[in-house]
């Protein structure tokens, strides 16, 4: 189990440009990030730093993109892990990976020169469910006390500036412990794209793609309601792998509808056996 440090050189850079749709989440992420990056402004108002932003909403929705987004807008380095790697049957493992994690972020950010360091921690639930209500609770509680001290250390005085972003679908499960002020102060809906989101997802995930003159985005977004960011990508990905096999020098309409009737019947095509 490793807990991955966004500090290699081949790891593209994400920008909020790059993240299509979402309009209302990027807004008060930005907002929230004004936080992080006018430090002074902050302090000399007395105001207390702002911690932990949670992100909720369903898969592929775009909150590991906007956790990236985040990280490149502050000038941060960028940390991820996922509740579920904290998940351990010892007691003390659990909380010593969440102290682990928070010294690895400072030294990350230490070693590239920045002031700041994203930590994004998905499935967050997994990591601050209720306490208590677990299993293996007194595991799962020492380090959930484990982040919440970690949370609580946070001060603006500090030379490297932590901020925690967390995402989940299951905000309910969260112990309320994680939601008081000083910890995830804002919470950040990020819905499935409306149709103007997906026109805008499929063009980002069409723009290096030759795509043939009767094809028309307007249309693919009214036939893909309710598609997720992730599954638009696999409507644009499955469309160009049909094309392909067919030696089709363009991806042609007909491409994307069947792309995306092999996307809606998702895990069950997969399941079928094979004629
Ligand atoms: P999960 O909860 O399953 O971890 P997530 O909400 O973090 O999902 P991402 O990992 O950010 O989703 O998205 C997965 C992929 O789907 C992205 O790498 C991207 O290709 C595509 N995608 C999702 N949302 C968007 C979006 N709003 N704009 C562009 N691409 C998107």
């Amino acid at each position: 189990k490793h807990i991955s440090v966004g500090e290699s050189k081949k790891e593209r850079l994400i920008s909020f440009d790059d993240i299509g749709g979402q309009e209302v989440a990027k807004n008060e992420l930005c907002e929230a990030l004004e936080f992080i990056k006018s430090n002074d402004i902050i302090k000399s108002m007395g105001i207390r730093p702002l911690k932990g932003i949670l992100l909720n909403g369903p898969p592929g929705t775009g909150k590991t993109l906007l956790a990236k987004a985040a990280a490149q807008h502050t000038n941060s380095v960028f940390l991820s892990a996922s509740g579920s790697e904290f998940v351990e049957m010892y007691v003390g493992v659990g909380a010593k990976r969440v102290r682990q994690l928070f010294d690895q972020a400072r030294q990350a950010a230490r070693k590239h020169n920045k002031h700041s360091a994203v930590i994004f921690i998905d499935e967050i639930e997994v990591l601050g469910g209720k306490r208590g209500q677990n299993h293996s609770h007194q595991e799962h509680d020492q380090t959930l006390n484990e982040l919440l001290v970690q949370m609580d250390g946070i001060s603006s005085d500090d030379d490297i500036k932590i901020l925690i972003i967390g995402a989940t679908n299951r905000s309910d499960l969260l112990d309320s412990a994680l939601l008081r002020p000083g910890r995830f102060d804002r919470i950040v809906k990020v819905d499935l794209p409306d149709k103007k989101g997906r026109v805008h997802i499929l063009k980002l995930h069409t723009r290096n793609k030759p795509l043939s003159p009767d094809v028309d985005i307007e249309s693919l977004a009214k036939d893909t309601f309710g598609f997720s960011g992730a599954q638009l990508e696999s409507v644009a990905n499955e469309a160009a792998i049909l094309a392909m096999r067919e030696n089709s020098q363009l991806i042609t309409s007909v491409h994307f509808k069947n792309a995306i009737e092999k996307v809606m019947m998702g895990e069950k095509l997969d399941r079928l056996p094979s004629a």
